[in-house]
């Protein structure tokens, strides 16, 4: 197993778990570690490699070659103190981009404090998504962290049967539109030539309100 191609899963509960899964499904080796003999035991042979380890113990790490891996995931969420203990001796080996899942605000501060790059929340991210999707029209959302969004929707009527150049639709709503889905078809980039449809799927992308404003529009 080449450490530096790979990725160390920290932490197999439902996060880790299945962020491990897709790594493998998806080509990349995975070094899963868990405290839990069973849970251990469940991943073997999912895995390129899995093992029982305690790691809040830095010589556990150190044992396992985790300081070669260039991304290491700690996907520890409900116990606090191995959370923070193991992300810190992380961060002291100075090698790995981190990312660490963190269960409440506190526990993300903290961890963004200590320096943890990436610092995930899993509940709270998918919670305010599907608070999204449940509002209003939209059919999926993707927010990035600097407020931009990218939204599935579907056209206005003020834009059925019109091309996309001569609406003035930027300029009105401060989104673009990208792609387009005709019904039963593929995605497609949109040209200032597109014609959009009442029947068809479109991805605008912008600042987080305007987007969220732009596919609340019917
Ligand atoms: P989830 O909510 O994603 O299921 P949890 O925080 O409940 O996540 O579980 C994370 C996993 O981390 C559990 O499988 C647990 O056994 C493991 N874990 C907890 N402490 C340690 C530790 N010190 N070293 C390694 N793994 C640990």
């Amino acid at each position: 197993m080449k450490a530096a191609d790979s990725v160390a899963v920290i932490g197999l509960g439902r996060f880790g778990g299945a962020l491990a899964l897709e790594l493998e499904s998806a080509g990349t080796e995975v070094l899963g570690i868990d405290i839990d003999e069973e849970v251990v035991q469940s991943y073997s042979g999912l895995l390129t490699h899995v093992v029982r380890a305690d790691t809040t113990r830095e010589e556990a790490l150190r044992q396992l070659s985790v300081p070669d891996f260039e991304r290491v995931v700690v996907g520890i969420g409900s116990v606090l103190e191995a959370s923070i203990l193991t992300t810190s001796i992380l961060l002291r080996f100075e090698r790995s981009t981190i990312w660490a899942k963190a269960i409440s605000e506190p526990h993300a501060q903290i961890l963004s404090q200590l320096g943890v790059e990436h610092v995930i929340r899993p509940e709270h991210d998918m919670g305010r998504r599907v608070a999204h999707l449940v509002r209003g029209t939209m059919l999926d959302y993707v927010e990035f962290e600097d407020n931009f969004a990218m939204v599935k929707t579907r056209p206005p009527r003020e834009y059925w049967d019109r091309e996309l150049g001569t609406t003035g639709l930027r300029a009105k709503y401060g989104v673009t539109v990208v792609a387009v889905r005709r019904s039963n078809g593929t995605w497609d980039y949109t040209t200032a030539q597109t014609v959009l449809y009442d029947d068809d799927e479109i991805i605008v992308a912008g600042p987080t309100a305007k987007a969220e404003l732009f596919s609340s529009v019917l």
